[in-house]
C-alpha cells in the first residue's frame, strides 16, 4: 500500500496536530495501514501540554512531500496554509471546518462542517463508522475542541461541539473546565519567545478582498503583560509590513478569561479596523469587545468592510 501523509496547516495549532494523529488512527481502523501523521511546523506550548499529558510523540515534521504523493488534509484546505506543492500531490481526503478555498481537477472525499473544530467532525466519523474511541483519542479530540472554541465560549461553538466535549470528557476522564483552563494557560506562556516569534505563533495571511493582511493572535490571561511589549511589537510589525508588502497587520491579544481582544492594527489599511468594528484606534490599538474568533469575527467582518 502506498504511503499516505496526513497533516494540518502550517503554524500548527492543537487541532491541526491532534487531528493528524487521530486521522491516522481512523484511517488505520478503515484498513489504510500505511499512513503517517505529520506536521508542517513546530508544536506550540498548548499542544505540548496535551502531548506531555498523554506521554505521546508529536507527529513527524515535514516541509514538503514528493510530487504525486497521497495526502490527507485536516484542519485546513487553503493551499496558502499547506505544503507548497499541493497542486502536484494527490489529495485523498479533506476533513475541515474552514471556508473552502481548494480546487481540484479530480474527485476526492471532502468532509467539511461549520462546527468549532475538526476534531468534532472526527468524533462524528468515529461514531458513524461504529469505531470505539479510547482514552488517548478522546483526550486528543477534546483538547482540540477546547482549544479551538476557547472552552466552548467562542461564537464558533455549535451544539455538536458541546455534545462532543461532554462525551469525550467522560472517556478521557477529565473535567473539561479544569483541564481546559490548564491547557489554555500553558499556551499563553510567552516567556521563552522573542517579539518576532510572538507575532508568528498563530499568524495567518488573509486577503480581505484587495487588502493583503496578516492577522496574528495570541491567547492570554493577562492582556497588560502582552501590551507591555507594544512598542517592540509595533516596530517588528512595521518591518514585516514592509518586507511582505502588506496593507494591514492585525495583532489580536485575546483575553481567554473575559472573551475580548485588544487589537494592534498597523499598515495603510489600518483604518479598516475602525470601520469594521465601529471603534477608534488610539495609539494604533482598540478593544474589540466579545471578539475572540478570527474565523468568525474577523475574516467575514473585515472582508465585508474592505
Ligand atoms: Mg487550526
Ligand atoms: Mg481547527
Ligand atoms: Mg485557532
Amino acid at each position: 500500500m502506498e504511503k499516505t501523509y496526513i497533516f494540518g496547516h502550517k503554524n500548527p495549532d492543537t487541532d491541526s496536530i491532534t487531528s493528524s494523529l487521530v486521522m491516522a488512527d481512523f484511517e488505520t481502523k478503515l484498513g489504510n495501514t500505511n499512513v503517517i501523521a505529520c506536521r508542517l511546523g513546530n508544536i506550540n506550548k498548548e499542544t505540548e501540554y496535551v502531548l506531555n499529558y498523554l506521554g505521546i510523540e508529536a507527529p513527524e515534521f515535514i516541509e514538503t512531500v514528493e510530487d504525486g504523493s497521497n495526502v490527507i488534509l485536516v484542519d485546513h484546505n487553503s493551499p496558502k496554509e499547506s505544503i507548497d506543492n499541493l497542486d502536484k500531490v494527490k489529495i485523498l481526503k479533506v476533513i475541515d471546518h474552514h471556508v473552502i478555498a481548494l480546487n481540484t481537477s479530480y474527485q476526492l472525499f471532502y468532509r467539511a462542517e461549520p462546527v468549532g473544530c475538526t476534531e468534532t467532525i472526527m468524533y462524528k466519523l468515529y461514531k458513524e463508522n461504529g469505531f470505539a474511541i479510547d482514552k488517548k483519542i478522546a483526550t486528543l479530540m477534546v483538547s482540540a475542541i477546547i482549544s479551538d472554541t476557547l472552552l466552548l465560549k467562542s461564537p464558533t461553538t455549535t451544539d455538536d461541539d458541546i455534545n462532543a466535549v461532554k462525551e469525550l470528557s467522560e472517556i478521557a476522564e477529565i473535567n473539561p473546565e479544569v483541564y481546559g483552563l490548564e491547557m489554555l494557560k500553558a499556551g499563553t506562556d510567552l516567556s521563552s519567545f522573542n517579539i518576532d516569534e510572538i507575532l508568528h505563533l498563530d499568524a495567518k495571511k488573509i486577503d480581505f478582498k484587495e487588502v493583503q493582511s496578516i492577522v496574528a493572535q495570541v491567547n492570554t490571561a493577562d492582556v497588560s503583560e502582552v501590551m507591555n511589549l507594544k512598542a517592540d511589537l509595533e516596530n517588528r510589525m512595521n518591518e514585516i509590513i514592509n518586507e511582505e508588502n502588506l496593507d494591514l497587520f492585525m495583532f489580536l491579544i485575546t483575553d481567554i478569561v473575559n472573551s475580548n481582544s485588544q487589537v494592534i492594527a498597523l499598515g495603510k489599511s489600518a483604518l479598516l479596523v475602525e470601520k469594521a468594528y465601529g471603534v477608534k484606534l488610539e495609539d494604533n490599538t482598540a478593544l474589540l469587545k466579545g471578539v475572540v474568533s478570527r474565523k468568525k469575527q474577523v475574516v467575514p467582518i473585515m472582508t465585508e468592510n474592505a
